[in-house]
């Protein structure tokens, strides 16, 4: 298995989070035809004489949500992007665009409102998953700069690629998975935000399924957790990244590695023997090990997932808290788990220099870890403003596509080299 998937799995994920479209104004053949909802009939005046400026022809408009409703209803592919106002009497944008993201209409959407970006941020949550793709929302009255930035991610129906359906997994798939080594680990790379040095990798590992083809972990963790395959998994995941880890120490690279742990496997009994009696058998220190865990029911009433914590922190393997700031991933958990590393989710990251409802968050997340004593991780790094943030705010570690995409054990090496020459322009040395 080479890295081959993965860099074509990423670029698919990067085009569904709309790249520029082919189509604007600039230099295309291909136009939204633009319907512009606001119930304020100046403010639909100027815009769209502003979009007709801009070079969109095709713009209709429609002063109440049930008047764009009508003609939705009676042509759906007549109509390839709704700009909407939030603010309406009557039907407001939030009922409108719900009721659009159930019906027939496949296009895209721009949110426009005067309410701040904490509002249209709950929208985005509320309609994400449906029909309709939202191209982004901006503040009242939008700028032309604004407009087009946003009106330039438009792409065709159809154009974007359609997302894969996952295959159904069952029980006796998982368990044959793990009886013929059908688990591949790829490594993504953790770094330090001050020096630019590659402190270690973690492993990800996919499933290389004989019929379906590289199958990614959000797919298949849930369902061996639930049918007890997620044992035998982890206990794969552990051998093969600590052997791998001798196989780079024994190279001189002296890199550390971390493992995603599931809450199944900190219930069982025998997990901290079983790790230990790994690490002693493929001479790894527990210290170069990091066991990232991401969970819903680490404070169920069970002792034993935190007796598991307890007992490996004292083995000195390193205990992160994954995806801090989603979920259950609280400071319930903080207060009463040893963990030596917070992981700020990607959530929290990306884009977080310009978005004043995230980048407070991160603040916040990056003084909690500080004020532990833990390593702060920032996890889903995507730009260069991202990593520009980061280090002024002082996190520690780094992930994420901007410093490099999960990959193969064997494209390791040259990736460290590759990241050498990148690391000190970055630093600034
Ligand atoms: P995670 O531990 O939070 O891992 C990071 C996920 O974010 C990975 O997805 C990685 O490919 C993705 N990612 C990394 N950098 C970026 C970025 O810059 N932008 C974006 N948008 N995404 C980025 P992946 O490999 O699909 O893994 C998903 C989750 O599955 C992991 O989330 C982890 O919770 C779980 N998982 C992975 N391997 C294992 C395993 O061996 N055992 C268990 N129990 N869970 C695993
Ligand atoms: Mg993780
Ligand atoms: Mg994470």
């Amino acid at each position: 298995m080479n890295a081959t998937h993965e860099e074509h799995a990423t670029s698919a994920t990067a085009a569904s989070r709309c790249e520029p479209a082919a189509a604007n104004p600039a230099g295309a053949t291909v136009l939204p035809r633009i319907l512009l909802l606001d119930d304020d009939p100046v403010m639909l005046a100027v815009q769209s004489h502003m979009l007709r400026a801009m070079g969109y022809a095709e713009v209709s408009t429609a002063t109440r949500a049930e008047a764009a409703l009508a003609m939705l209803h009676a042509s759906p592919q007549a109509v390839d992007l709704i700009i909407c106002d939030l603010n309406m009497p009557g039907m407001d944008g939030i009922e409108f665009l719900q009721l659009v993201n159930a019906s027939a209409y496949s296009g895209s959407a721009v949110l426009l409102s005067g309410e701040g970006q904490h509002i249209m941020h709950t929208v985005r949550r509320l309609l994400a998953g449906g029909r309709l793709t939202i191209l982004g929302a901006l503040e009242k009255p939008a700028t032309r700069s604004a407009l087009n930035e946003l009106l330039e991610r438009w792409q065709p129906r159809g154009a974007q690629a359609p997302a894969r359906r996952p295959p159904p997994i069952t029980t006796a798939d998982l368990h044959a998975a793990s009886r013929e080594s059908q688990w591949v680990l790829h490594y993504q790379p953790k770094v330090n935000l001050c020096s630019g040095a590659v402190v270690g990798v973690e492993a990800l590992v996919r499933w290389n399924h004989p019929d379906h083809g590289l199958i990614y972990p959000d797919h298949f963790i849930a369902a061996a957790e639930e049918c007890g395959a997620v044992d035998a998994l982890t206990d794969w995941v552990l051998q093969e990244a600590m052997t791998q880890l001798g196989r780079w120490h024994v190279r001189g690279l002296p890199l550390r590695v971390a493992v995603n742990v599931s809450m199944e496997n900190l219930r069982s009994p025998y997990f901290v023997h079983r790790i230990c009696a790994l690490a002693l058998q493929t001479g790894t220190a527990p210290q170069d090990v990091t066991l990232e865990i991401t969970e819903s029911r680490l404070m169920s009433p069970s002792p034993t997932p935190l007796e598991s914590l307890a007992r490996l922190r004292m083995q000195r393997f390193g205990l992160s808290i994954d995806d801090f700031g989603t979920g259950h991933s609280s400071l319930a958990q903080l207060r009463d788990v040893p963990f030596t590393e917070l992981k700020v989710d990607r959530g929290f990251v990306n884009g977080a220099r310009h978005n004043q409802i995230i980048r407070p968050m991160l603040e916040g997340s990056i003084a909690i870890a500080r004020g532990l004593g833990m390593l702060a991780v920032a996890e889903g790094v995507e730009t260069s403003d991202d990593w520009q943030l980061l280090r002024e705010l002082g996190c520690d570690l780094a992930q994420g596509y901007f410093i490099g995409r999960p990959m193969a054990a064997d494209r390791v090496p040259d990736w460290l080299a590759d990241w050498k020459g990148r690391s000190a322009g970055l630093i600034g040395s």
